[in-house]
C-alpha cells in the first residue's frame, strides 16, 4: 500500500509511525479472506488486536487501558483503512470494539468504565451497540424497545435488529425508550451484559459479507440501575456522539477497500496479455486507473479533513457526512472498476476484489446511508446566511 498521503500536513509523526507499524504488522499477522466459521475468526482477530495493542486507540483514557485520554480520529482513520486494506474482517473487529465500547467511554461512570473498558482494550471483552430496531433504522428517533422502572432495576422489553458482533458480544449498550419526554429526548442507555435473563439472540443474520450479526430480543429482562448509562432521557444524543466519532473512520475503512481494489487492478492490467500487448498498454485501461486513483485522493483528502478538524475539536457535521458519502460511494465504483478490470475471474468467489465487492455495500448503508448524509450536508448548507 502506497503511502505518500502520510506528508500531508494534516498528520503529526506519532500518526506516520503508528501507519507504518500497523501496516508491517498487518502484512504478518493478516490473510485476506473469511473462514468458515465467522464467530469463531472474529473472536480470534479482537484477541490479536487486543494482545498487539491496537484496541487501546478504540477506547478513551489511559488509566482504562486507552491510548489516550480521548479518542484520536486521524488515529482510528487510519488503523482502519489499514486494517480494511488487509482484512475486512479484522476491520470490523476494530471497529466495533471502538463502537460498542464508545458510549462508556463518553459517559461511562468509572466504575463503568473500570469494568468494561480495560477488557474492551486489551480484546479481552467483545462489544456491541444496540441501536436500529426492525420499524427505526434510518428514522432511529422512533425506536420502541421500551423499559419500565422496577426500583432497583430497569425492565427492558423489545427488539434490536442488525447487531453487529450480536451472539458473540460479551456485552451490549443498548437504547431504549425511558420516556422522559416524547421522541429522542425519552431515550435512555444501558449495558446489558451476555446472558442477563429475559435477553436472547432472536435470530442471527446472514449477510453478504458475512460477519457477526443478529437480531435481539429482550422480554422482562431487568437491567441494574448501575447499568444505565449517561443520564436518563439522553441516551439518544449519547448515541448520535458516539456515531460522530466513527462516521469519518467509516469513509476511512472504505478509502481502504478501495486503495486494496486499486492495488489488485494495477497488478491485473500488468500481468493480463491482450491482443498482443498487455491489459495496462492500453488508454482505455489507463483511464479506468486514473479515474480510480482520482477518485481515492479525493475521499482520502475529504476524510483527513474531518478527522484533522475532529480532533482540533472543532464541528464536523458537515465534513464527516461527505467524508462518508464520497469514500463510501467512491469505493463502491473503484471496486467495480477493478472487477472488470479482473475479468471473470473477478467474479470468482474467493477472489480479493469479489469480496471487496461484497464487502463495501454494506458501508453505503450503515451508520448514516448516503441519503441521510446528503440530508444532513443540505440542511447545514442551508442553515448559512
Ligand atoms: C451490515 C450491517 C451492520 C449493522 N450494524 C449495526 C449495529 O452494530 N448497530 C446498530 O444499531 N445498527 C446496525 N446496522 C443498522 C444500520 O444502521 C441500518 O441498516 C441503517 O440505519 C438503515 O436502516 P434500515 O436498514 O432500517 O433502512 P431504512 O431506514 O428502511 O432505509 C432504507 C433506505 O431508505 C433511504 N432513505 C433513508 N432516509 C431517507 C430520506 N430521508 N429520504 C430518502 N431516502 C431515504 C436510504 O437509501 C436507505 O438505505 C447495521 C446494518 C448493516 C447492513
Amino acid at each position: 500500500m502506497r503511502r505518500d498521503h502520510l506528508d500531508w500536513p494534516f498528520f503529526e509523526p506519532r500518526h506516520r509511525e503508528l501507519a507504518e507499524l500497523l501496516g508491517a504488522w498487518c502484512a504478518e499477522h493478516l490473510h485476506t479472506g473469511h473462514g468458515s466459521d465467522v464467530d469463531a475468526q472474529c473472536r480470534g482477530l479482537v484477541g490479536q488486536l487486543g494482545s498487539a495493542g491496537w484496541l487501546r486507540h478504540a477506547v478513551a483514557g489511559t488509566a482504562h487501558g486507552g491510548a489516550g485520554e480521548a479518542i484520536d480520529t486521524r488515529a482510528i482513520c487510519l488503523l482502519r483503512e489499514t486494517l480494511a486494506f488487509h482484512h475486512g474482517l479484522a476491520d470490523f473487529a476494530f471497529a466495533m470494539q471502538g463502537l460498542g465500547s464508545g458510549a462508556i467511554s463518553l459517559a461511562g461512570t468509572p466504575a463503568q468504565r473500570e469494568r468494561y473498558l480495560p477488557k474492551v482494550a486489551a480484546g479481552a471483552a467483545i462489544a456491541a451497540f444496540a441501536l436500529s430496531e426492525p420499524q427505526a433504522g434510518s428514522d432511529v428517533a422512533a425506536l420502541q424497545c421500551a423499559t419500565r422502572d422496577d426500583g432497583d432495576a430497569w425492565v427492558l422489553d423489545g427488539e434490536k435488529t442488525w447487531i453487529s458482533n450480536g451472539g458473540i458480544a460479551d456485552f451490549y449498550v443498548v437504547f431504549a425508550r425511558t420516556g422522559e419526554q416524547p421522541g429522542s429526548r425519552g431515550i435512555s442507555a444501558f449495558i446489558v451484559d451476555a446472558g442477563t435473563p429475559g435477553f436472547e439472540i432472536a435470530e442471527r443474520i446472514d449477510v453478504i459479507a458475512p460477519h457477526p450479526l443478529a437480531r435481539l430480543r429482550f422480554s422482562g429482562c431487568r437491567v441494574p440501575r448501575a447499568q444505565q448509562l449517561g443520564a436518563p432521557g439522553e441516551g439518544f444524543k449519547l448515541a448520535m456522539r458516539t456515531l460522530d466519532i466513527f462516521r469519518t473512520s467509516v469513509a476511512a475503512a472504505a478509502l481502504g477497500f478501495a486503495r486494496r481494489a486499486l492495488h489488485e487492478g494495477l497488478q491485473r492490467a500488468r500481468a493480463r496479455p491482450m491482443f498482443g500487448q498487455r491489459l495496462a498498454d492500453f488508454q482505455l485501461t489507463q483511464a479506468k486507473l486514473a479515474q480510480m486513483a482520482t477518485t481515492i485522493d479525493s475521499a482520502a483528502l475529504l476524510t483527513y479533513r474531518a478527522a484533522w478538524q475532529r480532533d482540533q475539536g472543532r464541528t464536523v457535521t458537515r465534513e464527516a457526512a461527505m467524508a462518508k458519502l464520497a469514500a463510501t460511494e467512491g469505493a463502491q465504483q473503484v471496486i467495480d472498476a477493478a472487477v472488470q478490470l479482473w475479468g471473470g475471474a473477478g467474479v470468482v468467489h474467493g477472489n480479493v476484489v469479489e469480496s471487496l465487492y461484497r464487502e463495501i455495500r454494506a458501508l453505503r448503508i450503515y451508520e448514516g446511508a448516503t441519503e441521510v448524509q446528503q440530508l444532513i450536508i443540505g440542511r447545514d448548507l442551508l442553515k448559512e446566511t
